[in-house]
């Protein structure tokens, strides 16, 4: 060939909305949701500008596999001091030998767990989905319910996890890996009694701490690393950093396995501008201001618990240790799908949830959860979520009242909900060089 592609002159320099306008428009839409709505989802967050930069970065460019120092291609240098920093500061802050900071999700944090502990067929002992459990811990539709044979166990009357069940379970079904850690359970879990159980039928202990892992690491929550064989998480959550999961252990033979189960077992090349923001977001993790960041997600959880009780709000186990918490609506005749969706109308965005024992189908459930995490990252504390509990407690008995979602109240909700988020506000315009963009998100409110 003696003619050459010309360069695209604007490759380099477009911005996105200048070249995909479609894009560009829905993600300003997305970020007006975020800045006029109150974020009550328990799995999500709000990352640093920081975070934002590191995962937009040119190191996504970089292909890489394996370990650092260990890689199987070239020009590895910067990804292996970005993916070490992201090492070192994991095993900082949660105080263990060995981290690996791949998995591209928590589930598949999981997955590799499985992968290195267990053959297919073993048994495995978990929670139950119903009572707070998480899909990759055995659930049906799941690849390590299909695969193993789970044993779940479950909740108390009073909503707390039942350890003779799971003693007792442990002892008639002698599985091999035995879960603690849940989506929807807002308790402190007993590690140490998890871990005489499962040492007393020679089980690896799993500890998934997905939903408190940012409070462990800001010290306001039992740390369950000195009792898990391995303990998983996700960086998102409470965490409060890009999309992902990671792996903890201090047993050297373990982390080997562990090390080989996400790389080659269930991934290829590492997601380097992921594992670039979660080195970011450990960073923040070991500054001191992350423990009063943590120390108020936990408090906020606990103010919105305990104003929907004082608004008759049935809430699973009467409080919470995390920054979640589940409402039982049953006693209100509501379903969770319902509720969600009168919720969302007045600016308040929640998941449906089932409760213990519940009856209804998981896409309809008779339960919410709420998560203090995102609402404390833009500055909310006590106030605004005693403020919030009331908003809810409005929506619930309105609806609960006439029996139909309640338009007028989801209206006058959804006003106060914009006017308090108005005075929080969160990210500029999506790109610094568009004015056009910023004006654009401003304009919406004023
Ligand atoms: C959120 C969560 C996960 C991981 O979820 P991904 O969506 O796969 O990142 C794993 N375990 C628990 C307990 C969780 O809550």
């Amino acid at each position: 060939m003696s003619e050459s592609m010309p360069p695209d002159p604007g490759y380099f320099l477009d911005n996105l909305r200048t070249t995909d306008p479609e894009v560009y428009e829905a993600l300003a839409g997305e970020l007006e949701r975020q800045q006029d709505g109150i974020e009550l989802i328990a799995s999500e967050n709000m990352v640093s500008q920081a975070s934002l930069e590191a995962l937009g970065s040119i190191i996504v460019n970089k292909t890489v596999e394996g370990r650092p120092g260990g890689r199987y291609y070239g020009g590895a240098e910067f990804a292996d001091r970005i993916e070490s920093l992201a090492i070192e500061r994991a095993k900082a802050l949660f105080g263990c030998g060995f981290a690996n900071v791949q998995p591209h999700s928590g589930s598949q944090a999981n997955q590799a767990v499985f992968l290195a502990v267990l053959k297919p067929g073993d048994t495995v002992l978990s929670m139950a989905l119903d009572a707070g459990g998480h899909l990759s811990h055995g659930a049906a539709p799941n690849l390590t319910g299909k695969w193993f044979n789970p044993v779940r166990y479950g909740i108390d009357g009073d909503g707390f996890i039942d350890m003779d069940a799971v003693e007792r379970l442990a002892r008639e079904h002698r599985p091999k890996l035995i879960i603690c850690g849940g989506s929807a359970y807002p308790r402190a879990i007993d590690f140490a009694h998890f871990r005489q159980i499962a040492d007393s039928v020679g089980a690896v202990l799993l500890a998934d701490m997905a939903h408190f892992a940012g409070l462990v690491a800001g010290g306001v929550h039992p740390t369950p690393l000195p009792h898990a064989h391995v303990t998983t998480a996700t960086t998102y959550k409470n965490l409060r950093g890009a999309r992902g999961g990671i792996i903890l252990t201090d047993d050297p033979a373990l982390a080997r396995k562990l090390d080989s189960a996400v790389f080659p077992g269930v991934q290829g090349s590492v997601i380097l501008n992921a594992v670039a923001a979660k080195a970011v977001c450990l960073g923040e993790a070991l500054k001191p201001s992350f423990k009063v960041y943590a120390a108020q997600v936990l408090t906020n959880a606990r103010v919105l618990a305990g104003a929907l009780m004082a608004r008759g709000i049935t809430v699973v186990s009467g409080g919470t240790d995390t920054p979640l918490l589940v409402a039982d609506l049953r006693p209100f005749g509501l379903t969770g799908a319902e509720a969600s969706d009168s919720l969302e109308a007045a600016g308040l965005t929640c998941n449906k949830n089932t409760v213990p024992g519940d009856t209804q189908p998981p896409a309809v459930t008779s339960g919410l959860r709420f998560g203090s995490a995102a609402g404390t990252t833009r500055g909310f504390r006590e106030t605004e979520f005693r403020h919030i509990g009331g908003w809810i407690a409005d929506v619930l008995h309105a609806m609960a009242a006439s029996g139909a979602r309640d338009e007028t109240v989801e209206r006058i909700v959804c006003a106060e909900v914009r006017a308090l988020c108005r005075s929080f506000p969160i990210y500029p315009g999506l790109d610094a060089d568009a004015p056009a963009g910023a004006e654009m998100n401003r304009a919406a409110g004023s």
